[in-house]
């Protein structure tokens, strides 16, 4: 299983984009900025979109990509999200003012996008792979995802913040090969840390010992600025799961026999 990074970053910056992994070439995690980082015949072959909340960082790219791919024939890409999400793109983004109504253009027979809700615990397959929907805590509805299939699984939190049930839940599935995780903020930004409802270090440490087993990890959604003291703290805190940081650009090619390794990570040119 192929995992690229087209964005991992908490903002935007020359070089940095927002949350979108590409998957396999067909099925996108998140819409975010890095959305932009694909060329056109990259954007044809995705048929799929997981969505883990409404937050623009993750969602901002979903209508430019629908845009460059109407009139080419490509066929109705499937959104799968909370039912919240979903109606705040109906409401906020395809409400024929911020962007035309691409769930019923080109036509309303075999529209631009087709939003599929879910719920957390769901299991749902996606060509040949499952994903369980996780619960996420974060300031909106959110979830994360555990993707796998016979060679690999992975999963992320999306936007979380200190919790059990994400954790309990990841304890009761296959373990992954790769997980990925956000943080935002240093120790001492904790309180808004907390408002924003993100896992700052020690926080992220805390929940990490929940698992029953030690995952590698790969930190997200780190600042455009600043970011070295969230780096520095991350390094510290979470030492024992020796994190690594998650890269724009990166493929990483998961596989369950041996666990992933920098050798396995290649950087895009
Ligand atoms: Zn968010
Ligand atoms: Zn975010």
């Amino acid at each position: 299983m192929e995992l690229r990074v087209l964005g991992c970053s908490g903002g935007i910056a020359s070089g940095q984009a927002t949350t979108a992994f590409l998957v396999d070439k067909t099925l996108l995690v998140d819409a975010g900025t890095g959305v932009g980082n694909l060329l056109p015949q990259e954007m044809s072959k995705i048929d799929s979109i997981l969505l883990t909340h409404s937050h623009l960082d993750h969602i901002s790219h979903l209508p430019f990509l629908l845009n460059t791919l109407i009139g080419t024939g490509h066929p109705t890409i499937q959104v799968y999200a909370l039912k919240e999400t979903l109606e705040a793109l109906q409401d906020h983004i395809f409400n024929n003012i911020i962007w035309p109504d691409f769930t019923q253009l080109p036509s309303i027979a075999t529209p631009s996008v087709k939003l599929n809700a879910i719920e957390v615990g769901q299991t749902i397959s996606i060509g040949d792979k499952q994903v369980v929907v996780l619960p996420a805590f974060h300031s909106v509805p959110s979830v994360g995802y555990w993707v796998g299939n016979d060679q690999a699984a992975f999963a992320f939190s999306g936007d979380c913040s200190e919790n059990d049930v994400f954790w309990e839940t990841l304890n009761n599935l296959p373990p992954v090969d790769m997980l990925i995780v956000d943080n935002q903020y240093t120790d001492e930004e904790k309180a808004i840390s907390a408002l924003a409802k993100h896992y700052y270090p020690v926080s992220l440490a805390k929940d990490l010992q929940k698992l029953t087993y030690q995952p590698p990890v790969y930190i997200s959604h780190l600042p455009t600025v600043n970011a070295d003291a969230v780096i520095t703290e991350i390094y510290c805190d979470l030492a024992p799961w020796s994190p690594k940081l998650l890269k724009t650009g990166a493929r990483y090619q998961l596989s369950a026999k041996d666990n992933l390794s920098d050798a396995q990570m290649s950087a895009e040119s």
